[in-house]
Order: C-alpha cells, then structure tokens, then sequence
C-alpha cells in the first residue's frame, strides 16, 4: 500500500480550495475537488476521478462504488 500524498491549496484560478494528491507512478501532482466521492470505473466517462492514491480514471457516479474525487480542472472558475 503506497503511502497517500495529499495536500489543500487555493486554486489560482477560481480561488476555491483544492486537493493536491500525488500520483507515484507517474510523479504528477492532480488537482482534484476536495469533496469524497463514489464512482464505479467505465471506459470512457461521463466523468473523471481521481482515486486517493492519485490514479486518474473515467467513470459515472455511483452510490456504491469506490472512493475517490473528481478532477478538478474541468469545472475551475465556472462558479
Ligand atoms: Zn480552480
């Protein structure tokens, strides 16, 4: 089980509080929304999340799935 890098910041562009979740494997820092949710994995969206080890995958929501959070990039500045 890899160790979990996680940290908040403000996004630069919207202003809003965001998680910073490091991916080890591809040595990448993914800007997610810092709210958990559930999503079942599919091949191709609607949505993208990002899993707590920083794995990014599309998948639809799903009340029962795994945890994870949404990427953040795709709604930034919209509110
Ligand atoms: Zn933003």
């Amino acid at each position: 089980m890899p160790e979990r890098q996680q940290y908040f910041k403000e996004c630069r562009r919207c202003h809003r509080q965001i998680l910073m979740t490091f991916n080890p494997s591809k040595g990448q820092w993914i800007a997610c929304d810092p709210e958990i949710r559930r999503y079942r994995r599919t091949e191709d969206g609607p949505e993208t999340f990002v899993t707590p080890e920083g794995e990014v995958c599309k998948g639809e929501r799903a009340f029962d799935g795994e945890y994870g959070y949404r990427r953040h990039r795709k709604d930034c500045g919209s509110r």
